[in-house]
């Protein structure tokens, strides 16, 4: 059976990643989501084994001795990874899969998987990044000026990406996203 396409996307926090790849879920079929495990606290809403798998630190730390992730990154000061056994069932089973994860991860993935598909999501500019970080009530002021430190740092990263697609606030972005994974999956029959 021919293996699945592994869709790494990433993007600073406010750019409408989250958003853009469920836009991108609802129109193409066939593309499972990775949900990560995390050692951050559940946002209000947020369910356990749906957007993130809550566990504590000790948790984490056996799963990375255990080789069971991946990759993994410390992101905002909270662990992260990407649950090995899941992501590569599904490739092996010839379906495809979208991790969403930070840069640190990202990179992880090309180099020990290099068919991977890199994405980055980049925000027009600066202003309109801040904008949105500002608009989002949960976040306060340091948080905000934390989150556009680490925006910058990952801006800086972008050329290392396969593909780099400017998402605006109408998420215009959705439409190319699109046409790469179809023109990968082609690729590869
Ligand atoms: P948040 O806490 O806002 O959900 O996510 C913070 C950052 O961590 C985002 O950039 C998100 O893409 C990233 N992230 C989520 N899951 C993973 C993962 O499994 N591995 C890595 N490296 N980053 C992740």
């Amino acid at each position: 059976m021919s293996k699945g396409l592994l869709i790494v996307a990433s993007g600073p926090s406010g750019v409408g990643k989250g958003t853009i790849n469920r836009m991108m879920m609802e129109r193409l079929s066939g593309i499972e989501y990775s949900i990560s495990v995390t050692t951050r606290s559940p946002r209000g809403g947020e369910v356990n084994g749906k957007d993130y798998f809550f566990v504590n630190k000790s948790t984490f730390f056996n799963m990375m001795n255990e080789d069971k992730l991946l990759e993994y990154a410390e992101v905002f000061g909270n662990y992260y990874g990407t649950p090995r056994e899941y992501v590569e069932g599904e490739l092996a089973a010839g379906r495809d899969v979208l991790l969403e994860i930070d840069v640190q991860g990202a990179l992880q993935i090309k180099e020990k998987i290099p068919e991977a598909v890199t994405v980055f999501f980049s925000p027009p500019n600066m202003d309109e990044l801040e904008k949105r970080l500002r608009g989002r009530a949960t976040e306060e002021d340091d948080v905000v000026i934390r989150r556009l430190m680490d925006a910058a740092w990952e801006l800086s990263q972008q050329n290392k990406y396969d593909y780099v697609l400017i998402n605006d606030e109408l998420n215009r972005g959705v439409d190319k996203y699109i046409e790469i994974i179809k023109k990968e999956r082609e690729k590869r029959k």
